[in-house]
């Protein structure tokens, strides 16, 4: 995050000048900041609406660069929806150059997806933010957990509802379809896991975390000495033998973390590693949001098989 707001500011100014000024025919413009958000939001608002995402899916979502051509997405926007717990604080900074008064925050076009999340890992004590711990709220990791979409996709129904109110009702008509779907599922996916219920995995960064507590799957230590910030050799040496000792039998790593790292890491302590997709097109293979959580619990299986 670290920019010059006035000569960005100045470049999205020139940019939205030159942006099409016609519109998709009464569709509300949606901007989320990840795809998860992105693909839940169109579960919700079906043709009713026209959404784009800020980062890409094979994008960490903790470091995002602000680039102009963000803000002029958020400049056009009618609605933003954020996951908020500050996995995308970045988005303030997006929505400043954006100069959109429609969607700063506790705007009608905002909606922060986390409300009424159960938070899991919430710091009993402040996170010193200095320390670079990127959870300072708790984990913002919950888009991934499928039990959780009735509540996420509540909040983003109520958003879109707020700006076309007479559109409620399909709204409504859409969400309960999409989870519908979701849930029958979601009986697939317990049963597939079902046998490996009390399983333990370490994790380079504690992404899986409500994804495990919904299946029973425990969390078992993670590359990372505290979340977003890189191993010392001492926690490294720890951690190994911590996963000998436990018998883990499985390191989940994201796209963008360092894969080599972990397979020495899981060479010596016994486990073998799998790349899971942590966002709605962080991999080929998980392409919606129903595909993403599919290829999850199917990778998994296979590997604690
Ligand atoms: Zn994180």
């Amino acid at each position: 995050m670290r920019l010059l707001i006035g000569s960005l500011l100045s470049t999205v100014l020139a940019l939205g000048a030159l942006a099409p000024t016609a519109e998709a025919a009464g569709k509300l413009r949606v901007v989320t900041t990840t795809t998860d958000l992105k693909a839940l939001t169109e579960a919700v608002g079906g043709d009713l609406v026209d959404v784009d995402a800020l980062a890409r899916g094979n994008q960490n979502p903790h470091d995002l660069e602000v680039r102009p051509s963000l803000m002029v997405k958020v400049r056009r926007a009618d609605l933003l929806v954020t996951n908020g717990l500050e996995l995308d604080m970045w988005a303030e900074v997006v929505v400043q150059g954006a100069n959109n008064a429609r969607v700063v925050p506790g705007a009608v076009g905002r909606v922060d997806a986390s409300q009424g999340i159960p938070v899991l890992e919430a710091p009993s004590t402040r996170v010193d933010r200095s320390m670079g711990d990127v959870h300072p709220l708790g984990n913002p990791h919950y888009t991934i957990d499928p039990g959780l979409a009735p509540v996420i996709t509540g909040n983003i129904l109520e958003g879109l509802a707020r700006l076309a109110p007479e559109s409620r009702p399909a709204f409504e008509r859409n969400r309960q379809e999409f989870l519908a779907k979701l849930e029958a599922a979601m009986a697939g996916w317990t049963r597939t896991l079902e046998p490996f219920r009390g399983a333990k995995i370490v994790q380079y960064h504690p992404i899986f975390v409500y994804f495990f507590a919904r299946f029973g799957l425990v969390k078992a230590g993670t590359v990372e000495d505290r979340p977003g910030i890189p191993p010392t050799p001492e926690h490294l040496v720890r951690l190994i033998a911590d996963m000998k000792q436990e018998r883990v039998k499985l390191l989940v790593v994201e796209p963008w973390n360092d894969v080599k790292l972990a397979e020495r890491v899981a060479q010596d302590g016994g486990a073998q590693v799998r790349v899971l997709a942590p966002s709605v097109g962080a991999l080929k293979q998980a392409v919606t949001y129903v595909g993403m959580i599919d290829y999850n619990v199917r990778t998994l299986a296979a590997a604690l098989r």
